[in-house]
């Protein structure tokens, strides 16, 4: 793609000078961004696929579920028993550097030949690269990739350059693999606090972050960096619904350490509408009890406001169902009959701990209560269209003894239920 403004120019512009990867990158990249393989016999051979020296295990159970080192080139080996013989493997590394006033992000691909018996080989390729300039502002470089024939979104075209590219969602997800612990920072990007920790962030944003929005660097320089990395998890916008709050926490020194639960709380505080600027409030001494106990009182808020939109359905209801109503049968010792309202099928539910409140409006469906001298025994639930029990359910949604007769009796008196069907 052919630079399309100012901004574009300058970067091509700058890309020209930026050295190629260095021997020691590409060799840090092999050492460290690779999952070797120890590849292991059934008889309990290992075979390092980084060095090709071979040695005898010390028993599956040791060689698999523990650490695995090979006792020659010490390289971190995962053992698999297999009978295959070649290991190929695709890894990334990333290679933070700066260059003409850019901070730039370099993607490597490594490639590893792994042949039992022989040393590793291997090769690597910069793919990608994010120039990010000191206002946040960023383009991309990459590879063509292979986008017919191929399920994968990252197969790089090796022989074609890097350049321009349209911007592309699929450069976001390609992994960053390990990042080169020698990293080069822009000023501006120093200024911020950085200190070369990512909290779990692909570095494309935590810089673009950390450049366009002072938040973040507030949130670094007061160590409230679990924070940091909840919000950008969560989407970086969401700080605005924080942010007031955490103001008045760093103010009073206070130090977040579970942002999840923290933020959950201070959702909380908002639904009960506390005052979010209110210290007493927003940095409690014990957040996991005060953030339990908000948290079953919005849980009790949630029932109550279900209940009552249950509730604003009576209407809707009696307009359906009111004609079953009053139908009753009973076989000397258990009742069924119909229930009448939202509110008694909202009881029935209570009562059995099972979920047929949320049944009361289904226009297909007829909810009768079973029970033995005025005690609840079973609900049933019946499909009107189709004049069959759908279901039927004791206590906590268990079958009581009762069980069969109560179907036996529903089903012998169905005939009245589409007698009343046709009234
Ligand atoms: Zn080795």
């Amino acid at each position: 793609m052919k630079a399309k403004n100012k901004f574009q120019q300058q970067i091509v512009e700058a890309s020209k000078t930026l050295p190629a990867i260095t021997k020691t990158q590409a060799q840090w990249g092999y050492d460290n961004a690779i999952e070797h393989i120890g590849r292991r016999t059934d008889k309990g051979a290992i075979t390092c696929t980084k060095c090709g020296h071979s040695w005898q295990g010390t028993g599956y159970l040791v060689d698999t579920l523990t650490d695995c080192i090979c006792p020659n080139c010490k390289a971190k080996l995962v053992v698999k028993t297999t009978k295959q013989r070649v290991f190929n493997g695709s890894y990334y590394m990333t290679v933070v550097t700066a260059h003409k006033g850019y901070q730039v992000l370099r993607t490597v691909m490594i490639k590893s030949v792994g042949k039992v018996g022989k040393p590793c080989e291997y090769s690597h390729s910069e793919v990608m690269q994010r120039w990010i300039a000191p206002n946040g502002k960023h383009c991309t470089f990459a590879k063509l990739r292979q986008t017919m024939g191929t399920m994968y979104y990252d197969s790089w075209i090796f022989h074609t350059n890097l350049e321009l590219r349209q911007e592309n969602d699929v450069y976001n997800r390609i992994f960053t693999g390990e990042v080169y612990p020698r990293l080069k920072l822009i000023p501006e990007i120093k200024r911020t606090g950085f200190n070369k920790a990512f909290y779990g962030q692909k570095p494309l944003d935590m810089f673009r972050t950390l450049l366009t929005d002072s938040r973040a660097e507030t949130l670094l320089k007061t160590g409230q960096t679990a924070l940091l990395e909840r919000i950008m998890d969560m989407g970086w916008k969401k700080i605005d619904n924080y942010w007031q709050s955490i103001r008045i926490c760093i103010r009073n020194g206070y130090k977040i350490n579970d942002a999840t639960l923290w933020c959950d709380y201070i959702d909380n505080l908002r639904f009960f509408g506390k005052d979010l600027y209110n210290a007493k409030y927003v940095c409690p001494t014990d957040l996991k009890a005060e953030h339990d106990r908000y948290m079953l009182k919005k849980a009790k808020a949630d029932a109550q406001a279900e209940l009552e939109k249950q509730l604003e359905k009576e209407a809707e209801f009696r307009a359906i169902k009111a004609k079953f109503f009053g139908l009753i049968f009973s076989d000397g010792r258990i009742s069924v009959r119909v229930l009448e309202s939202v509110q008694e099928i909202v009881a029935e539910g209570q009562a059995m701990h099972h979920c047929v409140g949320g049944y009361s409006t289904k226009e297909d469906s007829l909810i009768l209560s079973a029970t033995i001298d005025g005690k609840r025994i079973e609900t049933v639930e019946v499909s009107i269209s189709k004049l069959k029990v759908i279901q039927c359910r004791g206590l906590c949604n268990k079958n009581s003894e009762h069980h069969n007769q109560i179907l036996s009796l529903v089903n012998n008196n169905m005939p009245l239920i589409e007698q009343r069907l046709a009234a």
